[in-house]
């Protein structure tokens, strides 16, 4: 090599090092209908400037994005892309040479927002783009930083009783309203974690809420879906077992009938509430609970979750019901938010009163809560939310698949996945479903 270009090189890398203080290290396109994100993962908080060229032969509707003192080694012409709003995505040559220009030519005239996100665990630093067809959004007023298409899933979680009502009373002294709120913290993290999801506790310490407020609180927070977290007990110690609640329309058959009079007393001490309400019965509690809790047009929703609870509580624990069973209520008012009612066990069976009490157990019955409620909403995404993001975002295990493989078809490191999906080892079940990280 000429001495001279080795030496014009050498300045050339040299400087291209200085001034490329950050990296883009991959790319991803996530497609719905209507809507795309593209995503940069990066090394550091993004310096950008971004614009929109109308068309000039040859090229159409483009979208440019500087990244200022930047570098990539990823190949754009690689990165999957579905988007039906997106045509290509490449490289342009940038107004500075430390600068990495990336183009995105369009289908149309589009809808851009433009933004970095701070690092949230799994993810690191990103700049995300959101791409709109024009003809949906009619929403022109909207501010820039509200972001109005996406948000989470909201799972209120309540922990039954609290305070002055200690719920059922276990033979070692355990209290249903610990248990409760012990095993809905685990809950709440979980969920906390998982991309797409909000959790909001209803009860976060040792204290009564007004049954009435519980319900109205879910509301406030604008919940899709409100979990009620109780332990079982009866005068006889030997049933055992969990079982999942919701709220039907239909009349109580004998079964339930049969299950509301074996039912101890939720509690003794329910005090003004259960003054209120006229009776101190454990059925009326949990009636009451139930009836505050669901609505008509959510009792589907909440069939759904409480079926996909059930499977995955069967997978941990003993069953007292296989099946989610139908609290029949005549007289309804209708309320609005899909509600479950989770009994974890029977604090009244000396094995379980020890199992309840157990952290380890605690997690596992939060773990499979979660895992439900994660992939109910994965299969019925709702308008709107993070999770309804096109069909990406989930990934059911078949047959002779590995972590790497999926890994690899997503565009997403195995790390990257692994964390997803909280996962500690690289064994996968068939039919287990993946989240794909997005964003
Ligand atoms: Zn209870």
């Amino acid at each position: 090599m000429n001495k001279n270009i080795l030496f014009a090189l050498i300045i050339f890398l040299s400087s291209f090092a200085c001034f490329a203080q950050n990296k883009v290290n991959s790319v991803r396109i996530w497609a719905a209908p209507e809507h795309t994100r593209v995503v940069f993962d990066l090394k550091k908080t993004p310096d950008f400037n971004y614009f929109s060229l109308k068309p000039s032969k040859p090229y159409g509707h483009r979208l440019v994005i500087d990244f200022k003192s930047t570098a990539s080694a990823v190949k754009l012409a690689q990165v999957a892309n579905k988007s039906k709003l997106i045509k290509a995505i490449r490289v342009s040559k940038p107004a500075q040479a430390s600068h990495y220009r990336v183009v995105l030519d369009l289908v149309a005239a589009l809808k851009a927002q433009v933004f970095a996100l701070k690092p949230t665990k799994p993810y690191g630093h990103r700049l995300v783009i959101d791409l709109q067809t024009q003809a949906k959004k009619d929403v022109q007023v909207q501010s820039h930083s509200v972001i109005p298409e996406n948000r989470d899933i909201i799972v209120a979680i309540d922990a039954g009783h609290g305070g002055e009502d200690p719920g059922s009373i276990g033979l070692r002294g355990t209290h249903e309203k610990k248990v409760a709120l012990e095993i809905s913290r685990r809950l709440y993290k979980l969920i906390n974690k998982t991309p797409g999801m909000k959790a909001k506790m209803i009860r976060s310490g040792d204290y009564y809420i007004n049954l009435h407020y519980r319900s109205e609180k879910a509301r406030k927070l604008k919940a899709d879906l409100l979990l009620s977290i109780h332990a079982d007990a009866v005068f006889n110690r030997k049933p055992k077992g969990a079982s999942v609640w919701i709220l039907s329309t239909r009349r109580a058959n004998s079964e339930i009938g049969r299950w509301l009079e074996q039912k101890e007393k939720h509690s003794d001490l329910l005090g003004g509430a259960a003054q209120a309400m006229g009776s101190t019965d454990s059925e009326r509690y949990l009636a009451r609970t139930l009836l505050d809790m669901s609505m008509d047009n959510s009792r589907t929703v909440s069939h759904g979750v409480a079926s996909q609870i059930a499977n995955h509580l069967a997978r941990v624990t003993t069953m007292h019901k296989r099946r989610p069973v139908s609290a029949s209520l005549a007289v309804l008012k209708s309320p609005d938010i899909p509600s479950v009612l989770i009994e974890t066990g029977f604090i009244s069976n000396p094995t379980e009163e020890r199992l309840l009490n157990s952290p380890r157990h605690q997690k596992k019955l939060a773990q499979a809560i979660h895992k439900a409620v994660l992939s109910f909403y994965l299969a019925h995404p709702v308008p709107g939310t993070y999770l309804a993001l096109g069909s990406s975002t989930k990934h059911h295990v078949r047959s002779g698949e590995s972590l790497s493989v999926i890994a690899q078809r997503y565009g997403v490191s195995l790390t990257q996945l692994k964390k997803a999906n909280r996962l500690k080892k690289n064994n996968l079940k068939i039919g287990q479903v993946l989240i794909i990280p997005r964003v």
